[in-house]
């Protein structure tokens, strides 16, 4: 099995990107990720204030995917976040959602045991996830931040995109060009304080294309439900972007009108907040497997 070593980082998610290794369709292979302070901090006494900042959110990568090529899907399955012994969660002054509540730093080392990590003498179970994941931008969308989540993923920090869930992701470049990072022990929607239990992992991984498919934002499928990851400036341009998305998928898919989708959309479908910290807002339109099928999402494209 192909493994990509943590060292092997970028920053930014470019249209045009050096790969550091490929990999074929159906292999399985293992990407090591960093924390997103890169392993800065260590220790209690390390705050968030004194970490370098031009070494946040690291994501291992980018690999080129054989066969990958504009126009198609770019389909990830999540098989193994492996944990280690320790994470770490911080507050910033300013930062999440209550910001200017925070008078000071604070940095919190927790234990992780494999199933359960602890807090304040509480036992939390684990929900490993992936925070950043995402491949090469258009041309036309141009280079972000891998702090930002937007079409091609990034920051998209969604607790669904977990272990046993596949990822779906539109192929703007040849070889799609992966990355992935910032994983989290455990971290709830809105991720509202700025961090999970911060990780580095061994992720792994299998890729495969679904071609000549398109999509316009990251789609998560898990064993009941498919999700349209939308990020926007605020929640509520996010909402409206997947919203829109899973309508349209709706209507093509079970082949109704795009009045009747709406409606149906507002019986069935649950929109969920996925943060609200990074510097777009990301939210996921949930539908039911129940309602739409694998083969009428994806046929229809
Ligand atoms: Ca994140
Ligand atoms: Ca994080």
């Amino acid at each position: 099995m192909k493994k990509i070593s943590s060292d092997k980082v970028i920053y930014t998610f470019k249209p045009k990107m050096e790969e550091v290794e490929k990999v074929l369709p159906d292999e399985i292979f293992q990407v090591e990720t960093n924390d997103c302070f890169y392993g800065q901090i260590k220790k209690e006494e390390q705050l968030v204030t004194e970490v370098d900042f031009s070494r946040i959110n690291p994501a291992t990568g980018p690999i080129y995917v054989e066969n990958a090529e504009p126009g198609d899907i770019l389909k990830v399955e999540i098989l193994d976040i492996e944990l280690p012994e320790k994470g770490v969660i911080v507050t910033v002054p300013g930062e999440g959602i209550l910001g200017e509540m925070v008078e000071r730093a604070k940095t919190n080392i927790i234990e992780i045991d494999g199933d359960f990590c602890y807090f304040n003498g509480l036992k939390i179970p684990v929900t490993p996830m992936i925070g950043v994941i995402g491949v090469a931008p258009s041309d036309e969308t141009g280079e972000y931040p891998t702090g930002s989540p937007w079409k091609h993923g990034g920051n998209m920090d969604t607790k669904d995109i977990t272990v046993g869930s596949i990822v779906y992701f539109p192929v703007n470049q040849p070889g799609a060009l992966l990355a992935l990072g910032d994983c989290h022990a455990v971290m709830g929607d809105g991720e509202v304080c700025v961090a999970g239990c911060e990780i580095n992992s061994k992720v792994t991984l299998k890729v495969n294309l679904i071609k000549r498919k398109k999509i316009e934002w990251p789609i998560v499928e898990t064993k009941d439900s498919w999700m349209i990851v939308a990020s926007g400036k605020n929640l509520e341009e996010a909402s409206k972007e997947a919203v829109k998305y899973a309508v349209k998928y709706l209507e093509t898919g079970l082949k109704i009108s795009w009045d009747d989708a709406y409606m149906l959309s507002s019986m069935i479908l649950d929109l969920k907040i996925s943060q609200v910290v990074d510097p777009n807002k990301t939210v996921r339109a949930v539908i039911p497997k129940s309602i739409l099928s694998l083969r009428n999402l994806f046929e229809k494209l």
